[in-house]
């Protein structure tokens, strides 16, 4: 029975896909380095957001070997605004390990630093057909509906560790990259989180949530509790360039941000030189389950952003003239604040 399921699911959703895939940059003439960018840019990213940011990767970085030899500083600025700047680290460090030995298998994919089980299914199945399936949110959320999964899980992982069979069961085996590509569309423009289009589904014939009016409870998952914080920070300028220092929460969320510039954290020994001025902006970010508010102050004295960083308190600060910040590796977040607090 699961086996006429399984070939109905592949038939109907690969000609669905055949007539409706979105045309998108690293589909016209694919390419293992388009495909290999494209899945370390979508890894947190929505296509729609980063869409702009690969046009421009590829222009700055054609190939594995052009992004081989780019510094790290411009590689972690042409990635700004994306987030989670961990990924173009690793992208960069993989272009370069690529370089000097090529890989190609799932398995070899998996031992590159930063790529995981759906980054490396992804790239083996859509490069190299290698029938290894891809699981991801998406796919946890189609395969739930799909067969009607109404258990709750407590996190990701576990939902990976139950569906991830299944997804290698209906995976085709004979057209794996298509296959998979088709699953992510369907998950991405059909089968989405709010209001899925099941009227309009090509596999609706074979869904059996659809059928048992349980789409609303597939996937279930526990609620995590979100933690929020304050953070001070200064708005150190004077009349041609501003502070900035690398990241301190790129310390806390396992070095997502590390090397990446943010304006400086308020510290009692700073605040005992420059004093406390006012309070000037207020901004909110998140990364994993934690929120951040963000207070922006100026400082009380009058400053010179040169002088300062010979004190020890700003030593590991860097100075930025105005009209060099767009070529900042800075955070996203602080990247729109400072275009705003120079307005
Ligand atoms: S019928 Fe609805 S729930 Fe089932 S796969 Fe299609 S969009 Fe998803």
């Amino acid at each position: 029975m699961r086996l006429i399921l399984e070939s109905k699911f592949q038939s109907l959703l690969l000609n669905w896909y055949s007539k409706n895939a979105r045309i998108l940059p690293w589909r016209s003439k694919p390419s293992l380095y388009k495909t290999v960018v494209s899945e370390f840019m979508l890894q947190q990213t929505q296509v729609k957001t980063m869409l702009p940011y690969f046009e421009r990767w590829m222009r700055l970085f054609p190939s594995f070997e052009a992004l081989s030899e780019a510094n790290e500083s411009n590689v972690l600025t042409a990635w700004a605004g994306l987030g989670y700047y961990a990924r173009a680290k690793c992208l960069h460090e993989c272009a370069r390990g690529f370089v000097k030995n090529p890989v190609n298998s799932y398995r070899q994919w998996l031992n590159c630093k930063g790529i995981g089980d759906y980054t490396a299914a992804a790239i083996a199945s859509i490069a190299f057909d290698e029938a290894v399936a891809v699981v991801d949110g998406n796919v946890i959320r189609v395969l739930c509906r799909l067969l009607s999964i109404t258990e709750s899980f407590k996190t990701k992982e576990v939902a990976l560790k139950i569906i991830r069979p299944i997804a290698n069961q209906f995976l085709s085996k004979t057209n794996p990259g298509k296959y998979n590509e088709a699953l992510m569309e369907l998950g991405a423009i059909v089968c989405t989180k709010q209001k899925p289009r099941c009227e309009v589904c090509p596999v609706k014939s074979c869904c059996k949530s659809y059928q048992k009016d349980t789409v609303h409870l597939c996937p279930h998952f526990f609620q995590v509790k979100r933690t929020c914080c304050t953070m001070q920070r200064y708005w150190i300028r004077d009349t041609h360039a501003f502070l900035l220092e690398p990241s301190t929460v790129g310390k806390v969320f396992r070095n997502t941000l590390q090397g990446l510039l943010e304006l400086p954290i308020m510290t009692p020994q700073r605040m005992s030189v420059v004093g406390l001025g006012k309070l000037i902006f207020t901004g909110k970010r998140s990364i994993g389950p934690k929120d951040f508010i963000e207070q922006i102050y100026s400082p009380q004295k009058q400053v010179n952003s040169q002088s300062l960083m010979s004190l020890p308190e700003f030593s590991n600060c860097v100075r930025v003239p105005f009209d060099q910040r767009q070529r900042l590796a800075c955070t996203g977040p602080h990247k729109r604040w400072i275009s705003k607090l120079l307005q």
